[in-house]
């Protein structure tokens, strides 16, 4: 099958174009160093790092503070140079505690020669792409934060994958971090493209970006100088998950509870392939990563921050934030994760803090009426509303087989629906109940 550019479903929340005008033209604006870092040991999906340094130890910035646990998991660096002040532990933004390590900055910015030493220029053998993909801590930086180095490694597979798909949409409304990164380092990224081509032995790559960008598009199409494909798709909320982007770009279908693999594709995020390249060809891990500070706040913008940053630091660097806030989002308005604190560190997926008014808050839910927008809008083409009805008749049987476990919790039911019905928190309940009854 060919492109086929959009997928069924899906819906165009204002705030997309809205929320996006604000910080999209804005440069990234390097943060300046917080006094202190926190960093957390498990930023990755997988085993979290084991942390390796111990209180009064002075570390290099990019060194190894955490070493990666088994097959699934990625080591941590420190993101300051200067000396561990304690061993403990940190809320991450999806709300668990987790073990971390605080570094005293000693503003040196003191590189870790080991790791400089690392860096390739030319051509680097497949084997080395993915040894440093691991060595340097290289995660999805849209979000998923999996391992690259196990997407990298297909060696295993069969049939292997013959297409990279690298995701340039960022459709969450607000996010701008991945737009300004593509206009600002198209080159890095399409260095990073061809290494993770190269690495996982696939002849092509398509980079699919949302026709809100099309100043991003240009860029890329001119870092990629035919070697790749780069695509406009359609701005439509969520076209940058896996799934809607390997179909809008493929063709192709991924099974329910199938990986990219199960369609001989792997797919990455354009701040990864940025990542990959540095840590290459600079020796350099994440960390710094871009984070959209936008809503009521006093600068909204595009700022490179790192690793470790608190929260409350990055709001202070912002202005603080306005009176009629209600809500503080780490990540965008649909998927992201409203934090009851801002003492939490910035991490490799932390891509956005926004701050809401009552644009954030949703109405109190009144009786469903039957209107249908909630199955129009479902890109999986389930049935939210009778998956809810199920669960709120606590029949966690129907509302699985109903199809709740295909719901990737995207949030597109719960944004159409006039009754403002909680769906997607009632289908994530389901799914929970479904694991916790499994495990
Ligand atoms: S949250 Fe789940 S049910 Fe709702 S639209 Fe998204 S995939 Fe469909
Ligand atoms: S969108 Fe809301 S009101 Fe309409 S059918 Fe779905 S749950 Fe009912």
């Amino acid at each position: 099958m060919g492109i086929s550019q959009t997928f069924r479903g899906g819906i165009h929340p204002k705030e997309i174009s809205n929320g996006k005008a604000v910080t999209g033209p804005l440069p990234v604006i390097e943060a300046p160093a917080p006094l202190r870092v926190t960093v957390a040991m498990s930023q990755h999906v997988g085993a979290p790092a084991a942390c390796c340094v111990k209180v009064g130890d002075v570390v290099n910035m990019g060194q190894i503070i955490g070493q990666a646990q088994g097959a699934i998991s990625a080591p941590v660096h420190a993101s300051v140079s200067g000396k561990v002040v304690s061993v403990g532990t940190c809320i991450v933004p999806n709300g668990r505690e987790v073990a971390a390590v605080v570094i005293q900055n000693d503003f040196e910015d003191r590189w870790d020669e080991a790791m400089l030493a690392q860096k390739q220029s030319g051509d680097v053998a497949p084997e080395r792409i993915i040894q440093m993909a691991r060595d340097f801590g290289i995660t999805g930086l849209g979000g998923a934060t999996f391992p690259t180095a196990v997407k990298l490694d297909t060696s295993k597979l069969d049939p292997k994958p013959d297409t990279l798909i690298i995701n340039g949409s960022e459709c969450e409304p607000y996010l701008t971090s991945d737009h300004r990164l593509m206009v600002e380092k198209a080159d890095s990224i399409a260095d990073g493209i061809m290494l993770a081509m190269k690495a996982s032995g696939v002849s092509k790559a398509f980079v699919g970006i949302e026709d809100n960008k099309m100043d991003a598009v240009e860029a890329m199409k001119k870092a990629a100088a035919g070697r790749f494909e780069v695509v406009a798709l359609p701005a439509k909320y969520p076209q940058g998950f896996e799934k809607m982007l390997i179909y809008s770009l493929t063709g192709r279908k991924v099974p329910d509870g199938a990986l990219p693999s199960a369609v001989q594709c792997v797919v990455l995020n354009v701040g990864t392939c940025a990542a990959l390249s540095e840590a290459v060809r600079e020796g350099h891990p994440i960390v710094k990563r871009v984070v959209t500070i936008s809503g009521h706040v006093g600068k909204p913008g595009n700022y490179l921050v790192r690793i470790g940053t608190s929260t409350m630091d990055l709001a202070d660097m912002v202005g603080g934030f306005g009176p009629d806030v209600r809500k503080i989002v780490i990540g965008g308005p649909m998927m992201g994760m409203t934090v009851p604190t801002l003492n939490i560190p910035v991490t490799r997926n932390y891509g956005g803090l926004l701050a809401l008014g009552d644009e954030g808050v949703a109405p109190k839910e009144s009786a469903c009426i039957r209107c249908g927008r909630c199955i129009k809008a479902c890109p999986m083409h389930l049935m939210p509303t009778r998956i809810d009805a199920f669960v709120r008749h606590s029949d966690f049987d129907g509302a699985i087989n109903a199809g709740a476990m295909t719901c990737m919790e995207c949030g597109s039911c719960t944004y159409v629906c006039p009754a403002k019905r909680e769906l997607t928190q009632s289908i994530r309940m389901a799914k929970t109940i479904a694991r916790t009854r499994k495990s």
